[in-house]
């Protein structure tokens, strides 16, 4: 992909190459593969963002796991609340298991924050979170991210995943938007 992006009426500009961001992943990923030697932990994906993250990481992934899915619905007005509403498509039972959930960005953290409450009334053993992008002078809780790729500025960035306005998912890169 070229060095910039037109997705609909914003202007991006390539941020970070596959070739970085898949080196890093691996090392992630055998941080991973180390600190879950002796466990069988349950990956939960948060769709839509997360599912390219999620793939490139899941494969380098060498200790048994399951996967599952999960799309979160929160009340979000004007004001995020980050209440999480609802957890749709957790069809594992998640008491007494290492749960790893995956995130695509993590922003305020309000989305997050609430999705993990709601997590560990389900008596998981032990809850990590690994997420490819924080962007921490916008981070507002506490939790703490425990497998990060990139710590990023506050811009607005799309690709490897992450849309504007539905488009811009489909690239290996990830661009951010251009501020002229
Ligand atoms: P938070 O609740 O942490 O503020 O928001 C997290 C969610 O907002 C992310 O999962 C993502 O869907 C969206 N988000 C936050 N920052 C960005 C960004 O720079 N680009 C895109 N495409 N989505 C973002
Ligand atoms: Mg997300």
């Amino acid at each position: 992909m070229s060095n910039t992006w037109f997705i609909k009426d914003k202007l991006f500009t390539k941020y970070l190459g596959s070739d970085e961001i898949q080196t890093i992943i691996r090392t992630l990923a055998s941080r991973i593969n180390h600190d879950m030697q002796d466990k069988v932990p349950v990956f939960i994906v948060v769709l839509n963002g997360a599912f390219i993250f999620a793939s490139d990481l899941i494969k380098k992934i060498t200790v048994d796991c399951e996967v599952a899915f999960v799309r979160l619905s929160s009340y979000k007005g004007t004001e995020s609340t980050g209440e999480v509403k609802e957890i749709m498509g957790l069809d594992i039972p998640l008491k007494g298991r290492t749960v790893i959930v995956i995130e695509d960005i993590i922003d305020t953290g309000l989305t997050l924050d609430g999705f993990l409450q709601k997590l560990w009334l389900m008596e998981p053993a032990d809850v990590k979170v690994a997420a490819c992008l924080m962007k921490p002078d916008a981070f507002k809780m506490r939790f703490p991210v425990d497998y990060l790729c990139f710590r990023i500025p506050n811009d607005f960035v799309v690709g490897y995943g992450l849309d504007y306005d539905g488009f811009g998912r489909n690239s290996s890169d990830l661009y951010k938007i251009h501020t002229p």
